[in-house]
């Protein structure tokens, strides 16, 4: 349900808790920029209780499939004992990509929210849309998005930014020592 002019009433109360868990994941996020990952966070809740959190870990496991989404289903399916995580829904800050959304619909929670949506290559309705229309899965997540869209945003551009200016800084001082060898 990507379309937020018909929310009702009773969405309010769900918007807030939406947030609050958003912020979870969030938190979450913020450890995967520490550690210099793609700061991206996740966390299943259900019942009104999280019951798995993750964060982004491909450099950490040196696992490309190590996304925060990835991580927190398989934990999610630990702490329920089932690989089915019906009643579940899932937090996270970025629009999963198709890998995620491919996983996410086979373990078939409710709901799957994210933060900051991805035009270019988000499987949310950003480039594609696996959660909502998939004949061949058979199951549809209700999508919410922009949810603390700009918090989550705000930390992936700034690690993307850090990012480049290492990258310069590098190139100047190769670009430095080569001009003080050819001197
Ligand atoms: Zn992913």
């Amino acid at each position: 349900m990507n379309d937020v002019s018909d929310t009702s009433n009773d969405l309010m109360m769900d918007f807030q808790s939406d947030d609050y868990f958003m912020q979870m994941a969030l938190r979450e996020a913020r450890k995967a920029y520490e550690a210099k990952e793609v700061p991206v966070g996740a966390v299943v809740v259900r019942d009104g209780s999280v019951i798995a959190r993750a964060w982004n870990q491909v450099e950490t496991l040196r696992d490309a499939t190590a996304h925060a989404e990835m991580l927190s289903l398989t934990s999610a399916q630990d702490a329920v004992g089932d690989w089915r995580l019906e009643g579940c829904t899932l937090y996270v800050t970025k629009e999963p990509c198709p890998m995620c959304a491919g996983a996410i619909v086979h373990c078939r929670p409710d709901r799957v929210v994210f933060g900051c949506p991805d035009e270019k290559a988000g499987a949310a309705g950003g480039w594609i849309n696996l959660l909502e229309s998939n004949p061949p899965l058979n199951h549809r997540c209700e999508i919410s998005s922009g949810v603390l869209q700009d918090e989550c945003l705000a930390l992936l551009q700034s690690f993307f930014r850090e990012a480049r200016d290492k990258k310069k800084a590098e190139r100047d001082l190769i670009r430095k020592q080569a001009a003080e060898g050819e001197a």
